[in-house]
């Protein structure tokens, strides 16, 4: 069993008179900022010129400042910017602006464990990950409550590097809801296992499949949405709550037995010997080395991808049906 940490475990003090340079302001970096300055930290959120975030964070009473300025003067500098673009920040206005001694912190391992980043044997390099999207960091942390997160250690030139991670923790809400140690090797591998296979990958196919064959079988497209993706959530939601057992508990009995017999059906001995491999690539570097290419080539396959999606039926029903939804949060955009 892993070892859990909470607050009684963090000492945020370590935190007091230090400087922490959040660079990034988006889904994690507003929740980063916003939560350690309510938590009696001094914040500075690092921008470029001609940001969209710039204004965002000034408004929520931030100091802001270029993310060269903000990380010279920083003992602490988190990266909250998108995986893809942190090695050439780091190269370009992180490295050349870092003190000595200053801590270099992560939200996820990408850039350290597959090599993209190496920062200098004096400064600690550690990582706080939120298991959860950032804006249920900051809901979860105004509500007194958290998200839990995994910590991190990759170098520890202070001697403190653990106790800073933890006290990070506990300044994003994180240690009220439990923060468990792991390693970049194991963070960076599982969580791109996760997104890849389950959360995201996983479950989308699967929500398409199940729509598609109904719609080719002569259903109606609203209901074949509603039962494929609308009731996922009260699905997912006695999952978060309770795990397996309480979905299995909530639903009905026929409901219970057909999740018993069709379930390996589904996600079968091939399904799983693919998980296997889409391990392996994760592990191997291979895919790594992929999203690192195109991104380098300028997203040919991510851009085409995203576009195709955009087409898909399921998008115009959704649309259609949750516009008269009211109680959902603004179509247009999906912005903060
Ligand atoms: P976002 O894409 O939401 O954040 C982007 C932010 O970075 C924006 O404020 C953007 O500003 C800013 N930015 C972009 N380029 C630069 C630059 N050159 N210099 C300074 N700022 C820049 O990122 P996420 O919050 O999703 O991810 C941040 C990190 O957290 C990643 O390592 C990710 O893996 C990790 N993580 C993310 C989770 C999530 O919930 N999304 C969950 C757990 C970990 P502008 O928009 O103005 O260009
Ligand atoms: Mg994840
Ligand atoms: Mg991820």
């Amino acid at each position: 069993m892993a070892k859990m940490y909470y607050e009684k475990d963090c000492k945020l003090e370590l935190l007091k008179g230090k400087k922490v340079a959040v660079l990034g302001f988006g889904s994690q970096g507003h929740a980063h900022a916003l939560n350690l300055k309510e938590s009696g930290v001094s914040v500075v959120v690092g921008l470029y010129e001609g940001s969209k975030s710039w204004k965002k964070a000034e408004s929520a009473g931030l100091e802001v400042q270029t993310a060269e300025k903000a990380v010279a003067d920083a003992d602490l500098v988190m990266m909250l910017l998108p995986d893809e673009k942190q090695a050439s920040v780091y190269k370009s206005k992180v490295e050349p602006n870092l003190k000595k001694d200053a801590a270099l912190v992560f939200a996820h391992g990408f850039n350290i464990h597959f090599s993209q980043i190496v920062p200098p044997a004096s400064n600690d390099v550690f990582m706080v990950a939120p298991k959860g999207p950032g804006h249920l960091v900051r809901r979860l942390y105004q509500e007194g409550m958290g998200v839990p997160a995994l910590f991190a250690v990759h170098q520890d030139a202070s001697g403190k590097a653990r106790e800073f991670a933890m006290a990070y923790a506990l300044g994003i809400g994180a240690a009220r809801a439990g923060v468990i140690e792991t390693t970049f090797k194991e963070e960076t591998e599982t969580d791109l296992f996760g997104e890849q296979a389950v959360l995201c990958g996983g479950v989308t196919e699967l929500v398409k499949a199940g729509f598609e064959t109904l719609v080719s079988a002569g259903y109606q497209e609203e209901i074949a949405y509603f039962e494929c993706l609308h009731e996922l959530k009260l699905i997912v939601d006695l999952l978060y709550e309770g795990g397996l057992e309480r979905m299995r508990y909530s639903v009905s009995d026929t409901a219970e037995y057909g999740d018993y017999q069709v379930g390996k059906r589904i996600v079968n001995e091939e399904t799983r010997a693919e998980m296997k491999k889409v391990l392996s690539e994760i592990q191997n570097g291979e895919f790594a080395k992929a999203w690192i290419l195109e991104n380098m080539a300028g997203r040919p396959v991510f851009n085409a991808k995203r576009r195709q999606e955009t087409e898909h039926p399921m998008v115009g029903v959704g649309k259609k049906l949750r516009s008269m939804m009211s109680w959902l949060p603004n179509q247009e955009g999906f912005d903060a």
